[in-house]
């Protein structure tokens, strides 16, 4: 059986090309930028004021305190500054453009102005250039500001505006329908009558998506029946990725693998030594890709995150969408008979001396419920039988980790 990290790479191997368009600047928070910006202006576009005061010839206050006439002021937003002649100041605000021939300006804190309103003693000294942001010094016209594959976040969308960039073009979002196998399945509405279970996977695999900025196509509950499956495969087929869960093991009506063969796919690997999620499928038809997650709810989610995540992450444009990995100690024992990775939920917090990992109790892969006060998850290698408390693990940090560490 092949390892995770084969497995990984068997899938970002199969990507198809990536998309771009054109997104607003209203929603481009969270997208990956397809192209560099470069600035279309100087920013600041004249030499800016960085305090409210005087802008003055700093020659002139060499000798400080020295009186100056107030010949003008320029005000955030005024229109031409006005002009300075040595032994002259003019009140400035923050953000107003530095007259002409000023080189520097003093804080109002360190001036004095005359009862009559005509002059101003400044009280210290100022260098050539202080308080003044000069023209083009946070970006020179024509220089990139953002990068491609940059992530849009609150202060790139403030970049954007200063530039007037309205829209810009970002990394398209893959199309993902998703379809939960199963004749056990009732909704979460529905009363399961003996023998059902409601359909979890459904919502976790939507909140997973949803993490990603991805809203999939939820295509219901598919039966046992290799009909039924094709039927809700063919509505799935203008989708970018089909993610199914449920009905890839060895049992008797586990029909996806089949039918996915059936409808033109092809299976690219079926079988990751992992725990859980050992029966996990991925195939490709052309541009399209399907992953077949057990339906077991920490399987599911496990799998999505080991396999989905990277590869629908990749096509948002994201060069590193893996969860990221700590390595912290372990506070207690672990065994597992080897052979697999483990993907066990775990605590794990910043101590003073660096992370600490808790591994909690759960019961198996069906377990959600213990799996849900994780907030990540510990790898247990494959070639390992047990592990010691005190000993270095690693652990990957669950999607909304930083969310969950501010919640409690
Ligand atoms: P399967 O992968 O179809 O063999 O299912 C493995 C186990 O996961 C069975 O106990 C199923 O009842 C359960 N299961 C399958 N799909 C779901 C689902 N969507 N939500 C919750 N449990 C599921
Ligand atoms: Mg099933």
């Amino acid at each position: 059986m092949i390892s995770v990290e084969q497995a990984v790479e068997i899938v970002l191997g199969n990507l198809p090309a990536r998309g771009t368009e054109r997104v607003s600047i209203q929603s481009v928070q969270g997208r990956v930028l397809a192209a560099d910006l470069t600035a279309n202006c100087d920013v600041p576009p004249f030499n800016r004021s960085a305090m409210d005061g005087y802008a003055v010839c700093a020659a002139d206050t060499v000798g400080a305190p020295v009186s100056l006439e107030i010949a003008g002021e320029s005000r955030a937003g005024g229109g031409g500054a006005a002009t300075l002649r040595p032994g002259r100041a003019v009140s400035v605000m923050t953000g107003a453009p530095v007259p002409a021939d000023a080189d520097a300006v003093q804080v109002i804190e360190q001036t004095k102005r005359s009862d009559d309103g005509c002059r101003v003693t400044v009280l210290k000294p100022v260098h050539t250039g202080e308080n003044i942001v000069p023209r083009g010094s946070e970006a020179a016209s024509g220089e990139i500001v953002l990068e491609a594959g940059r992530l849009a976040g609150p202060s790139e969308l403030a970049v954007l505006a200063t530039f007037g960039y309205e829209s810009v073009m970002v990394w398209r979002r893959p199309s993902v329908a998703l379809l939960t196998t199963g004749d056990e399945l009732v909704e979460v509405h529905e009363e399961p009558h003996f023998g059902q279970i409601r359909n979890s996977n459904a919502h976790s695999l939507r909140g997973q998506l949803r993490l990603m900025g991805i809203e999939a196509d939820y295509l219901g509950i598919a039966r046992d029946d290799k009909q039924n499956l094709r039927d809700r495969m063919a509505q799935a087929s203008a989708r970018d990725v089909t993610i199914l869960t449920g009905g890839v093991s060895m049992g008797e009506y586990d029909f996806v693998k089949e039918v996915l063969h059936e409808v033109g796919f092809k299976i690219l690997f079926a079988g990751v030594a992992m725990r859980p999620g050992k029966p996990t499928v991925f195939a490709r038809r052309g541009d399209r890709l399907a992953f077949g997650l057990p339906g077991n709810p920490v399987s599911t989610f496990i799998a999505f995150e080991n396999f989905v995540r990277p590869a629908l992450g990749r096509l948002c444009g994201i060069a590193r969408p893996e969860l990221p990995r700590i390595h912290g100690a372990l506070t207690r024992d672990m065994k597992q008979s080897p052979g697999r990775t483990a993907y066990l939920p775990a605590q794990v917090r910043m101590a003073q001396v660096g992370w600490e990992i808790e591994p909690l109790r759960w019961r198996g892969s069906a377990d959600i419920i213990g799996f849900a006060r994780a907030n990540a998850a510990v790898i247990f290698p494959a070639d390992r039988d047990s592990m010691k408390g005190g000993e270095t693990a690693e652990a990957l940090l669950l999607p909304d980790y930083f969310q969950r560490s501010q919640a409690r």
